[in-house]
C-alpha cells in the first residue's frame, strides 16, 4: 500500500483536478452508482474531542473507503490545526487497504471545489461580482477555486471581524481581482455569486439583501443548528445539494424544511444538473442555492486523485501491509 503524507498533497494536486474529481463523484452519486454510508460522529470525551468517519464506495470510480478525523480544540497550543483529518482507500476488488493519505488540505480543497462545481453548472454566465462571506479557514480556497468559474471582476467580502478579511484580500490580489470590504447590504446588492463559509448557528445573509439571478453556494453549514442564510431565502431560491438526506438533516435547508416553506421535493441534486437530467437555472432573474454540506464520496475521489499523482510522481510511500 501507499501512504501520501500531508505534506506532499500541496505540491500534487491542481483546482482543475479536484474540480474534476469532485464534480465526477456528484454525478455518479446521482446516477445511483455511488453512495455513501452513515456518519458516525462522536464526542469521545477526552481532549474535547468530536471523532468520526466519513465513507462510501463509487462504484463508478472503484473508489472504496473513509475519512477519519475530527475536531481537537486544544491542537493550536500544540502547534496543530484544530481540524485532523486522514483518507484511507482499499482496493474495491480484494479489500485489501491501498493507501493512507493526508486529509487536512484535501478538506479544504474538496469543499472549495464543490462551490466551484456549483457555480460552473449554476451561476449567471455574464456573473462580475463575487462575495464571499465568512474569513476563516476555508474561504481563501473558495474564493480561488470559485473566482476561476466566470469572468470575475472584483471581490467583495463580509466577515464579522473585518480585520480579519486581509487574507481573503491578498488571495484576491494574488488573482489580480479588485477586493472591497463591505456590509452585508452592499454585498448582497452588488455580487452576483455568494458563498457563504462560516460556522455560525444564525442566518446572516438576509432575503431582502439578496438580488434576483444571484447564485448562492452555502458552503458553512454541516451541523444540525448552524445556519448562514434566512431560511426566506432558501424558500425563494432553487435549491440544490450534494446529498438530499444531508441537506434536510444538517444542511443549510434544515431550517426551511423545519419551517414548512421548503419541501425535500423541491431540491435538486446538482448530479441531476451535471447528468443533464435537470435544466439548473431556468432564467436570468432566478436565484439558485447550491447546500454544501459535504460527503465522504468527495475525500475519496480527491484523494484517490493524489495517490496516482503520487505514485506518478514517486513521493508516495510503498509499504509492504
Ligand atoms: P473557521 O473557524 O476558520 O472560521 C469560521 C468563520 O465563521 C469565521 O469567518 C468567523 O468569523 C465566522 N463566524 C463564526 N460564527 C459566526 C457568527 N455567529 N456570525 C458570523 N460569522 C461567524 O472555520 P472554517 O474552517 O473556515 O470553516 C467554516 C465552516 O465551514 C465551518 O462551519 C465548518 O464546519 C464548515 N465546513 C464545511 C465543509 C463542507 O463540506 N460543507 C467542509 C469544511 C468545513
Amino acid at each position: 500500500m501507499y501512504i501520501v503524507p500531508e505534506k506532499e498533497i500541496a505540491g500534487l494536486v491542481t483546482r482543475a483536478q479536484n474540480f474534476d474529481a469532485v464534480e465526477n463523484v456528484f454525478a455518479s452519486m446521482s446516477a445511483r452508482s455511488a453512495y455513501n454510508f452513515p456518519v458516525i460522529r462522536e464526542a469521545i470525551g477526552h481532549a474535547d474531542a468530536l471523532y468520526g468517519f466519513k465513507s462510501g464506495f463509487d462504484r463508478a470510480g472503484l473508489n472504496l473507503g473513509l475519512k477519519s478525523g475530527g475536531y481537537w480544540p486544544g491542537n493550536m497550543e500544540k502547534g496543530l490545526t484544530n481540524h485532523q483529518s486522514t483518507v484511507f482507500l482499499f482496493d474495491a476488488d480484494t479489500g485489501k487497504c491501498r493507501a493512507v493519505v493526508g486529509g487536512n488540505l484535501l478538506t479544504a480543497l474538496r469543499t472549495a471545489a464543490a462551490a466551484a462545481v456549483s457555480v460552473a453548472h449554476l451561476a449567471r454566465e455574464d456573473a462580475k461580482v463575487l462575495g464571499i462571506v465568512g474569513a476563516g479557514h476555508q474561504a481563501t480556497f473558495q474564493l480561488r477555486a470559485v473566482a476561476e468559474q466566470r469572468d470575475f471582476e472584483r471581490v467583495v467580502a463580509w466577515n464579522r471581524t473585518p480585520e480579519k478579511l486581509a487574507s481573503l484580500e491578498k488571495a484576491a490580489a494574488e488573482m489580480g481581482l479588485p477586493f472591497e470590504s463591505l456590509s452585508l447590504e452592499e454585498l448582497g446588492a452588488h455580487s452576483d455569486v455568494i458563498v457563504t463559509i462560516t460556522s455560525s448557528f444564525d442566518a446572516i445573509l438576509k432575503d431582502a439583501q439578496v438580488k434576483p439571478g444571484t447564485h448562492i453556494a452555502c458552503m458553512g453549514t454541516d451541523t444540525k443548528g448552524k445556519q448562514e442564510v434566512e431560511a426566506a431565502l432558501v424558500a425563494r431560491a432553487t435549491c440544490f445539494t450534494d446529498e438530499i438526506a444531508q441537506s434536510i438533516g444538517i444542511g443549510e435547508c434544515q431550517h426551511a424544511i423545519a419551517d414548512g416553506s421548503l419541501k425535500e421535493a423541491d431540491i435538486a441534486e446538482i448530479g441531476a444538473v451535471i447528468n443533464g437530467n435537470h435544466t439548473g437555472r431556468s432564467s436570468d432573474d432566478e436565484v439558485t442555492l447550491f447546500d454544501g454540506t459535504g460527503v465522504g464520496l468527495q475525500d475519496l475521489a480527491v484523494a484517490a486523485a493524489v495517490v496516482d499523482l503520487a505514485i506518478e510522481k514517486g513521493v508516495a510511500v510503498k509499504v509492504d501491509f
